[in-house]
């Protein structure tokens, strides 16, 4: 008999000769503008913590405070024994943040999608998904079991074809998008996707991963910055990346949070968020209120990082993809052109990575801008770039 195991290698041959293959490189230290990568200090153009909030001393103390009170884990499930006060705390603040009735935290955010998605549809319903959403959203749509139909990348008239085609024969229909495109830094046209929803009788949920802390007067994400507070859908979002912690979340009506306590497994069967995580989350969140000068200082950054983009690279034949966010993508023609272009960068300093199939269409160099990168090191990658 063969051995029933030898196709993983053989897999990985293959994944190895697209130049598809991934591994893991240690940093070591605080996180921050600049990290120590494999042993070598480098500008980080890789990290999603948009404000800089993931070494601020307030959120470690929050952090130690609450691990000793409460311990460092939380030891059941939020319906069992894992509740805390601290946990509603969060939720609250998340809540008065968005503008919405409630809010309920998960323990990632790719776990508030699986569960809010799977509660919200099944079998009977239909899911309408842009093309170059997150995973976790289309793996959710896979797992509820409904139809799912992608439509093209934010294209307003496939989408309102594909309504017009199939609303009808389902029973209850979800849309859903990333509000900004993490992989490519561009956002949805929320006002025109819940016109349609309006029209149609859809529910809509929108991903704010990279929305929250960084768009919005507020900083509650791109619903707020697109003129959509207030309008009923579903938001979900992570604790991850501006909010410099981990967990996930998902704002709306006391309704909808109600039944996701009720019915959404990976909240149900998950333990809760721990209190170390939760606390400093918390912090975050009180940060993203009292400091707009953080997200002020991010928008400088990203303005004047595209200024520079646009007036060296077309000397160089690298075109940048459209963004209106910290999310940065410069275009490569194959992944062996972007690992080489990121090694270079590497080799000279700055730290950003080549995005490859299958995890995008097309090969780039994608780079995230921090509240907390200085003019100087912006200046220095886009001349390296340019190199
Ligand atoms: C990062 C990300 C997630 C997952 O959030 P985690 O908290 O890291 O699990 C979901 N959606 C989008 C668009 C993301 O970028």
């Amino acid at each position: 008999m063969q051995n029933p195991y030898t196709w993983l290698e053989d897999s990985l041959a293959t994944i190895r000769r697209a130049n598809w293959y991934r591994a893991v490189r240690t940093v070591d230290g605080l996180p921050g503008a600049t990290i120590c990568l494999d042993g070598r200090e480098m500008v980080n153009f890789a990290s999603n913590d948009y404000l800089g909030l993931a070494g601020d001393e307030r959120l470690i103390a929050a952090a130690v405070e609450a691990i000793q009170a409460l311990g460092a884990g939380s030891t059941g499930s939020r319906l069992l024994s894992g509740h805390r006060k601290l946990h509603r705390d969060l939720e609250n603040a998340i809540a008065y943040l968005k503008g919405t009735d409630d809010a309920v935290v998960f323990s990632s955010g790719y776990l508030a999608n699986l569960g809010t998605i799977t509660a919200v549809v099944g079998k009977r319903d239909l899911i309408l998904s842009d093309a170059y959403n997150h995973s976790s959203l289309k793996n959710g749509a896979i797992l509820s079991g409904a139809q799912v139909r992608e439509y093209p990348h934010v294209d307003m008239d496939a989408l309102r074809g594909l309504l017009q085609e199939y609303r009808n024969h389902y029973r209850r229909c979800l849309i859903i998008t990333d509000s900004v495109f993490s992989m490519d830094g561009d956002l949805c046209p929320l006002p025109e996707i819940l016109d349609l929803a309006d029209e149609f009788g859809c529910m809509v949920l929108v991903d704010e991963a990279h929305g929250t802390g960084v768009f919005g007067e507020n900083g509650a994400g791109c619903v707020e910055y697109l003129g959509c507070r207030g309008r009923e859908l579903i938001q979900m979002g992570t604790l991850s990346k501006a909010i410099a912690s981990l967990g996930g979340y998902v704002a709306g009506s006391s309704a909808l949070i109600d039944f996701l306590r009720n019915r959404a497994p990976s909240w149900i069967y998950t333990t809760a968020l721990s209190p170390g995580d939760t606390a400093a989350a918390l912090a975050a969140i009180q940060i993203i209120q009292s400091e707009p000068h953080r997200r002020q200082k991010l928008w400088k950054n990203i303005d004047y990082c595209q200024e520079l983009l646009q007036k060296n690279l077309h000397h160089h034949n690298l075109s940048v993809l459209p963004s209106s966010s910290p999310i940065i993508c410069i275009q490569l023609p194959h992944p062996q052109a972007a690992l080489e272009m990121s090694q270079y960068l590497a080799d000279s300093g700055f730290f950003a990575p080549a995005i490859r199939p299958p995890t995008v269409p097309t090969s780039r160099i994608r780079i995230s801008l921090m509240a907390t990168h200085s003019r100087d090191q912006i200046k220095g990658f886009v001349e390296c770039l340019g190199n």
